[in-house]
């Protein structure tokens, strides 16, 4: 295996986690290249059941370096006792396997507040901010009003940034929100309690990619979110604040020249939305709980229901040629087993006019699901390995996804499991 991204085509919880636990067998570095604490890439495998936030999903896997590169808020908090959590399950968590970028920005103290209080602001039009404050960061990352992880190396200029930054955000917090303004007292407690235990862990990320590369080591690039949440390319203003593409994880990784030979796009076998936004193919009332509850569809960091529907070949080619995916892992087909007919969406109406093609967001509202039904299998996947044992009603499911968005589906994935995939050769 060359340098391969694992990306998510839709709106996210595609079930990429999976995908690079898996895929790290074969390769030596796993780096998350942008989104920051707000993930929550489900993994399960022989140590148990596991939501990771912001480590990346290559840690179960004895002998992988984990980079969190450039690109990625790095939130020093929550990366903490996320580490902490996970140590304490067994899993081994050290600065040789873990490597964090001198060169990631800190999300800061005042940000998850700016997050909340911009939400609650917002009242009954939020934009359905998961409230980690992404988007503050994110903003004033391209501000330059931002402090490097590598700056904790010197605690004395560090202070002295960190209290420039405060004295302009507390204007915002306090004469803006009416909030209350972040304290030197509470910044010299954040920075021991947070800041200085990642040290051990700060690395020249670029540099040590560069070196794997050079030496012919296998690069695995983990995204968060899903094409439609790119912040360029997304469905604007229901996007996330970083770009989820493939094409960012040369320069979020921190090896601008990567060469990234495989892209695997991740999408489910129906589809799901967590937070605002326009949705085409929602279902509601009694369906949509049925697909809820039979997929567990709620948010692996806020425990928020998702919005669920049939799968949405529209939004899953644009995913797909956003993305560049050179091959497709489908994942949750098991989750299918208890209907009689499966509707797929194949087309969009809007004002009267059949089209596949994604439209520009603000025409979302005016679009309107074109379903096919394609007869369902009745019965439980869980435990089928090979592509030949799967019924022939899911197979032609299968087949008709990979027909109508043009890439071939390598992965079939059965359950939530590790070992729970079919490997189409
Ligand atoms: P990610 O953010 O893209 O990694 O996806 P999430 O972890 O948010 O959501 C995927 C969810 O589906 C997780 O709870 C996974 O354990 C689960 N999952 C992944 N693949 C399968 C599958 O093939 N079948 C079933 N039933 N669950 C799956």
């Amino acid at each position: 295996m060359a340098n391969t991204a694992i990306v998510g085509i839709n709106w996210g919880d595609e079930g990429k986690g999976r995908m690079v636990d898996l895929l790290a067998e074969n390769c030596d570095l796993v780096v998350r290249y942008q989104g920051g604490g707000n993930a929550g890439h489900t993994v399960e495998n022989e140590k148990g059941k596991f939501a990771l936030h912001l480590l990346p999903s290559g840690i179960f896997r004895e002998g992988v370096v984990n980079v969190l590169g450039n690109g990625v808020a790095l939130d020093p908090e929550n990366l903490l006792s996320e580490i902490r959590e996970i140590k304490a399950r067994g899993v081994t968590i050290t600065p040789e396997n873990l490597k964090i970028s001198e060169r990631a920005s800190l999300l800061l103290p005042w940000h998850r507040a700016l997050d909340a209080l911009e939400e609650k602001r917002l009242a009954d039009r939020p934009y359905g901010s998961t409230k980690q404050g992404i988007a503050p960061f994110y903003s004033d990352k391209a501000q330059k009003k931002t402090v490097l992880a590598g700056e904790i190396r010197d605690l004395d200029r560090f202070m002295a940034h960190l209290l420039d930054l405060a004295e302009w955000k507390n204007l915002t917090l306090t004469k803006v929100y009416g909030a209350k303004a972040v304290s030197e007292d509470e910044l010299r407690e954040w920075v021991k309690a947070c800041c200085e235990p990642l040290l051990p862990y700060l690395c020249d990320t670029g540099a040590l990619l560069q070196a794997a590369q050079d030496g012919g080591k296998r690069i695995l690039f983990e995204a968060q979110l899903g094409a439609l949440r790119d912040l360029d390319f997304g469905i604007c203003p229901y996007t996330t604040s970083s770009n989820t593409l493939a094409a960012y994880a040369p320069i979020g990784s921190g090896l601008p020249s990567a060469k990234i030979d495989r892209v695997v796009g991740v999408v489910k076998a129906y589809s799901t939305c967590v937070g605002e936004g326009p949705f085409v193919c929602e279902l509601r009332g009694e369906a949509a709980a049925l697909l809820r509850e039979a997929g567990r569809e709620y948010g692996a960091k806020t425990g928020r229901p998702r919005r669920v529907g049939p799968i949405d070949l529209v939004a899953t080619r644009c995913g797909v040629s956003l993305q560049g995916a050179t091959e497709l892992a489908l994942t949750k087909l098991d989750v299918l087993g208890y209907l009689d007919s499966i509707p797929v969406c194949t087309h969009y109406r809007i004002d009267g006019k059949r089209t596949d093609r994604f439209p520009f967001p603000a025409d979302l509202d005016r679009a309107t699901p074109v379903y096919e039904e394609f007869e369902g299998w009745r019965c439980d996947l869980s435990g089928v390995r090979r592509w030949e044992d799967l019924p022939a009603a899911a197979r032609r499911y299968v087949e008709f996804i990979e027909t109508a968005v043009g890439c071939p589906i390598t992965y079939v994935s059965v359950g939530p499991e590790r070992g729970s995939i079919i490997i189409r050769k």
